[in-house]
C-alpha cells in the first residue's frame, strides 16, 4: 500500500503532512512518488489566501478520476482549507473520504483509523516493522522542522490563521527537547523551530517558567546539532532575551524572517500588528547590531483597504531602509470573517498588481545585491544533498563536489544567479 503526500501552503503545512503521513507509514503504507502510483492521497492545505484555497479545492477536484479508477483509494483532505471549509468539502466532493481540519490534527491518528476502518487490515502483520522504520524516517533528514506551537493568539485584521488553527498551544519543552534529540541521533545537523509566532513560545521545564530565549538556549546543548533556525518571529517579541540567545548560542544560525506588512502607520494600526513602522525598524538595527552578519527577510501586503499611495510609498521607503535580502509580497486577499473583510476591498486590482509589481521590482533588486555581497566570500555551508546546500545566513549554495549530506564544507563563491549562489569547495 503507498501513500502520497502534498503540502500545499507554508513550513507548518509541509511540517503537518509529514506528522499526518506518519499514522499512515505505521499502518503500513510505503510511499509513491505521484498519485497514480498511490492508494491513499494525503493533501495538506493552505487558505491564507483565496488564491491558495482555490488551488486546493481544485486540486481535490482533479483527484476525482484518479478515486474513480479503483473506488478502494482513500483520498484525505487536511489542514486550514479542510478546517475553514469543513462540510462543505464533503457535500461538493462526495469522493473525499477523510476531511480533517487543522485543529484537530492532534486526534488525527484516531481520525485516519475511523476512516479506513477495516480497510487495509490485511497489512496488519507488517505494521509493527514499519511502524519502526516510520518513525525513524522523517527526522533522518538533514535538515528537520520541528513544530514547538499551533494556533495563533494575535488577530491580525486580514488573517484567517486564529480562525481555522484556533489559539495557542504549546508543546512541551521536555517533548521538544526530546524530539530534538532523536532527530539530530536520526542524523538531522539542522532543525527549523515551526509556530505562527513561534518566538512568543512559553512552556515550563523542572519546575522552571520557559521562554522562547531559554529554549533556544536549551536546543544548542543539543549533542550532534550544528544548526538552528525559526520561523516565523512576530515583532513584537523580539525582545533582549531573544537578540540575546541568537547572539550567543553557537548553533542559532544569523538568519531571520520578520514579517513587517506595511510600512505605514495607518495600515499597520488597521491591520492590528501591535507595532510602528519605527519599533519595527528599532529591532531590526538591533538586531545587526547585535548579531554580526544576519541575514533578514520579510512578508509584505499591498492593496489593504484603504492603502494609499503615500501609504504605499511609506512601505517601499521601509524596504530600502530595511534591505531584506529577500521577501514574499502578496496582495490583499480579503478573507471572508476576517474583521478587515468588513472594510470595503477599496483597491482595485490593477492598483494592487502595479505596487505589486513595484515592489517586487525593488525586492528584486536588494535581492540581487545580497547576492552579489557574497561573491568572493568562503561560505560554511550544510550539504542537503550532492552539490547543495545552504550557508548559514540561509543563502542557498551549489557547486561541483562529493560531499556527503550532513557535511559542513567551506565553499569559496564565484558567482550568483537569480536566487542561488554558485561556488567551488574550499581546497
Ligand atoms: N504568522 C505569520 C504569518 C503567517 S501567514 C506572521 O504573523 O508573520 C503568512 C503571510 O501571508 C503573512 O505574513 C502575510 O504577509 C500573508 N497574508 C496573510 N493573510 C493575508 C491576506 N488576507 N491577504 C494577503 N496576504 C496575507
Ligand atoms: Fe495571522 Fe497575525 Fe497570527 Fe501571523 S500573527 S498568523 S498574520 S493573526
Amino acid at each position: 500500500m503507498k501513500l502520497h503526500t502534498i503540502a500545499l501552503g507554508c513550513q507548518m503545512s509541509e511540517a503537518d503532512a509529514a506528522e499526518m503521513s506518519l499514522p499512515l507509514l505505521k499502518r503500513g503504507f510505503s510511499r509513491a512518488a505521484v498519485p497514480d502510483d498511490a492508494d491513499a492521497v494525503l493533501i495538506s492545505t493552505c487558505t491564507v489566501r483565496d488564491h491558495a484555497e482555490h488551488r486546493a479545492v481544485s486540486l481535490i477536484g482533479s483527484l476525482k478520476s484518479w478515486k474513480d479508477a479503483d473506488p478502494r483509494r482513500v483520498l484525505i483532505v487536511a489542514g486550514c482549507a479542510a478546517e475553514r471549509l469543513g462540510d462543505s468539502l464533503r457535500r461538493r466532493f462526495p469522493h473525499v473520504d477523510l476531511v480533517a481540519g487543522a485543529k484537530s490534527i492532534e486526534s488525527f491518528p484516531q481520525l485516519v483509523e475511523r476512516a479506513l476502518g477495516a480497510r487495509f487490515d490485511g497489512l496488519a502483520e507488517t505494521r509493527e516493522s514499519f511502524g519502526e522504520k516510520a518513525s525513524g524516517e522523517s527526522p533522518s533528514a538533514v535538515s528537520s522542522y520541528l513544530t514547538i506551537m499551533r494556533g495563533c493568539n494575535y488577530s491580525c485584521s486580514y488573517c484567517i490563521v486564529p480562525s481555522v488553527r484556533g489559539r495557542e498551544q504549546y508543546r512541551p519543552a521536555a517533548k521538544v527537547l526530546e524530539e530534538a534529540r532523536a532527530k539530530a541521533d536520526a542524523g538531522a545537523r539542522e532543525l527549523v523551530l515551526l509556530g505562527q509566532t513561534v518566538n512568543s513560545y512559553c512552556s515550563e521545564l523542572a519546575g522552571r517558567p520557559l521562554r522562547f530565549a531559554d529554549l533556544l538556549r536549551e536546543l544548542d546543548k543539543t549533542p550532534g546539532l550544528e544548526r538552528l533556525r525559526f520561523m516565523s518571529p512576530h515583532p513584537h517579541y523580539v525582545d533582549e532575551r531573544m537578540i540575546a540567545a541568537m547572539a550567543e548560542c553557537r548553533t542559532v544560525c544569523p538568519q531571520l524572517h520578520l514579517p513587517v506588512q506595511s510600512g505605514s502607520d495607518r495600515i499597520l494600526g488597521l491591520m492590528k500588528r501591535n507595532y510602528s513602522r519605527a519599533s519595527f525598524l528599532a529591532k531590526a538595527a538591533l538586531l545587526r547590531r547585535r548579531v554580526p552578519g544576519i541575514v533578514l527577510s520579510t512578508d509584505i501586503i499591498v492593496g489593504f483597504p484603504t492603502e494609499s499611495e503615500e501609504d504605499f510609498k511609506l512601505t517601499l521607503s521601509l524596504v530600502e531602509e530595511l534591505a531584506p535580502a529577500s521577501a514574499y509580497c502578496f496582495k490583499y486577499s480579503a478573507r471572508e470573517g476576517t474583521q478587515s473583510a468588513a472594510l470595503p476591498d477599496d483597491v482595485p486590482r490593477e492598483v494592487k498588481e502595479e505596487r505589486l509589481a513595484r515592489l517586487n521590482g525593488l525586492v528584486g533588486r536588494l535581492t540581487a545585491a545580497a547576492l552579489k555581497a557574497q561573491v568572493g566570500r568562503t561560505l560554511e555551508v550544510l550539504c542537503e544533498e550532492r552539490g547543495f546546500g545552504r550557508d548559514r545566513g540561509g543563502f542557498k549554495v551549489k557547486w561541483d563536489g562529493t560531499t556527503e549530506p550532513g557535511e559542513l564544507v567551506r565553499i569559496r563563491i564565484t558567482g550568483a544567479a537569480r536566487r542561488m549562489l554558485m561556488g567551488e569547495a574550499d581546497a
